[in-house]
């Protein structure tokens, strides 16, 4: 959206009460998300008419595709939506709103990829930009409302991957990170097979990249092959977020999930056994219908063994229209807190033990931030995703580094949330 809204000559203002027209890109899938979008659309209603100036008020996502109806209802403010395939629209929208149409069209079903399609202008720093290979899911986990907001899986052609890889890299982001509702799936649709090692070949062949980054990878994906590629290409950085949503079969087979306990320890050890420097990531769900205290603990005691040295941890939250929505019995809202709590108390324990075994490490750190020009530098390494992980502060040991620059830095301390390095000369 913000390429076609910038080839269309909008500009992008920081202050809210200076804009024409105000765009809520929103997430919708669980409660908290929800309730997010609709604050800042609360908010940003408060900005339509400041002294007088029109402006228009757009709601675009995961929210305007599952709710258009109740939005359209419920929120007045609210101009007009856009769905999920529709982002290509926007300039178009834009123009009529401002032109004194009225166009509240309700968002169709998501099957298009003419969004994707775009080349984009990437609205990260500099220094990395994500690229979405695939579209919508077909794995059907009984809590997700995904696959209803977003399609079924449907991949872009592999020669339009690489072509705007290229040129994102040619632009000087010099990091790209795959992503996807499950990155492992890339090409089952549109080939019959799976080609994601195919894919990061083919990236890592552009001279201007520096690291290549996948996200997202469910653990039926993560092929020999994948691994292969993964130790045999100097680009690919050796990490993986691989989500496993629990850790109690009774559980996994009541939120369809494929795999069971045991296939989840397997797929660690391979992968351990391939890269011996991953870094894991990984995302739990506590308070899943049905959960018994034995079924947590068996969980509890599956992350405690893989030692995971990253996690996301989600409460459920039912959502209309998936088979999780009519699961009994529900699991009290307190007793889910408290296993959260608990689960997250047990790994920041696992997550500062990890992290301290890398002191010592020399690593590559591009520089994405600056604390203390001259001095202090906030970056990250291979082993960090933007945005989730926990940052690098880098005390520089030559005052000529700059911003962008990747630079050995060796890890001096750390623990579950931020790490701190020297520049190595
Ligand atoms: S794989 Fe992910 S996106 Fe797909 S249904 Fe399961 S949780 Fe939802």
């Amino acid at each position: 959206m913000s390429r076609i809204l910038y080839e269309d000559n909008w500009l992008s203002v920081a202050d809210p009460a200076e804009a024409d027209a105000l765009i809520v890109n929103t997430c919708g899938f669980i409660v908290p998300a929800k309730k997010e979008a609709i604050n800042a659309i609360l908010e940003l209603s408060d900005f339509k008419q400041p002294q007088g100036k029109a402006c228009h008020l757009v709601v675009t996502g995961c929210l305007s595709q599952r709710y258009a109806a109740e939005i359209r209802d419920q929120l007045p403010e609210v101009d007009a939506v856009l769905g999920t395939a529709d982002y290509g629209k926007i300039a178009t929208l834009l123009r009529r709103l401002a032109g004194g149409e009225a166009c509240y069209d309700m968002p169709g079903q998501p099957g298009s990829l003419a969004h994707l399609m775009v080349s984009r202008r990437p609205s990260t720093p500099a220094s990395y930009a994500y690229i979405k290979i695939a579209e919508g899911c077909s794995n059907r986990c009984a809590y997700c409302a995904i696959p209803s907001i977003r399609g079924p899986l449907r991949s872009r052609p592999m020669e339009e991957i690489v072509e705007e890889a290229a040129r994102l890299a040619a632009d000087g982001y010099g990091e790209l990170i795959l992503i996807a509702q499950d990155t492992g799936r890339y090409g089952l649709d549109l080939y019959g097979r799976r080609r994601l090692p195919e894919l990061l070949l083919a990236i890592c062949k552009i001279k201007d990249l520096r690291l290549l980054r996948v996200l997202y990878t469910y653990s039926d994906g993560i092929t020999d092959e994948l691994l292969d590629v993964m130790r045999r290409e100097p680009k690919i950085a050796h990490y993986l977020d691989m989500p496993i949503q629990h850790g109690s079969d009774a559980v996994l087979e009541r939120m369809n999930r494929k795999d069971r306990a045991a296939d989840i320890r397997a797929t660690v050890a391979r992968i351990r056994a391939a890269l011996p420097d991953v870094v894991l990531r990984t995302t739990v769900m506590v308070g899943f219908p049905g959960e018994t205290a034995e079924d947590f603990e068996a969980m509890l005691d599956l992350l405690r063994d893989m030692r995971f040295d990253r996690l996301g941890c989600f409460v459920f939250s039912p959502e209309e229209g998936t088979p999780a929505w009519s699961m009994r019995p529900r699991v009290h809202h307190k007793t889910a807190a408290q296993r959260e709590k608990r689960l997250l108390a047990s790994q920041q324990l696992i997550a500062t033990e990890k992290a301290r075994e890398r002191i010592g490490q020399v690593v590559a750190v591009t520089l994405e931030s600056v604390e203390d020009r001259g001095i202090f530098y906030v970056g990250r390494s291979y082993g960090e995703a933007p945005e989730v992980d926990p940052l690098i502060y880098v005390a520089a040991a030559s005052d000529d580094l700059h911003l962008g620059q990747t630079c050995n830095v060796r890890l001096a301390d750390a623990d579950a949330y931020e790490m701190t390095g020297v520049t190595v000369l």
